[in-house]
């Protein structure tokens, strides 16, 4: 899977300025070839989606996950969607940097905020020794959508695309 990381040359044919400088900073957190990680730039799009009207406005939030979601079903049928996925998250620095996150915290792949609880609930562990939260995380079976849930009142939320019921993943 890991390739030797050269020099950090844009993959999707950017703009070279812009994506050597984003590259970059993803290589310094991570010895993976982020643009190469498609799962997990699928899964940070999946997770990406609750937090969206918390990051932008509500006419924002609507237009970027019409579009992911639209890039979701491309991917449920079968195409590689990863450089538009990381063409549309990297427009904007809130979303860019919460794609950088989820990456850099490969192979768990959590959202920012699950991984800082999770760092606090051990305070004993060594660095890099980080508890999953795997019983506390729910998809769409169709891969629309990731969604943990960070306490026990919080209600369960369906698919935005399909209405289906989340199940643990
Ligand atoms: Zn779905």
């Amino acid at each position: 899977m890991s390739r030797p990381y050269g020099q950090p040359t844009c993959t999707w044919g950017h703009d070279p300025g812009v994506c050597a400088l984003e590259i970059s900073a993803i290589s310094g957190q991570s010895k993976k070839e982020p643009g190469m990680d498609d799962e997990g730039v699928l899964e940070a799009a999946r997770l990406l989606r609750p937090y969206l009207p918390q990051l932008m406005t509500p006419t924002a939030a609507e237009k970027l996950d019409r579009q992911v979601a639209s890039l979701l079903d491309d991917a449920a049928g079968g195409q590689n969607v990863t450089a538009r996925l990381w063409e549309l998250l990297g427009e904007n620095r809130f979303t860019r940097t919460f794609l950088r996150k989820v990456l850099a915290d490969a192979p768990a792949y959590r959202p920012p905020d699950v991984k800082r609880r999770d760092r606090r609930r051990g305070p004993g562990e060594l660095p890099g020794e980080r508890t999953p939260v795997q019983a506390d995380k729910f998809v769409c079976p169709n891969g629309h959508y990731t969604w943990y849930r960070q306490a026990v009142e919080e209600a369960m939320p369906r698919c935005p695309s399909d209405g289906l019921e989340l199940v643990r993943g």
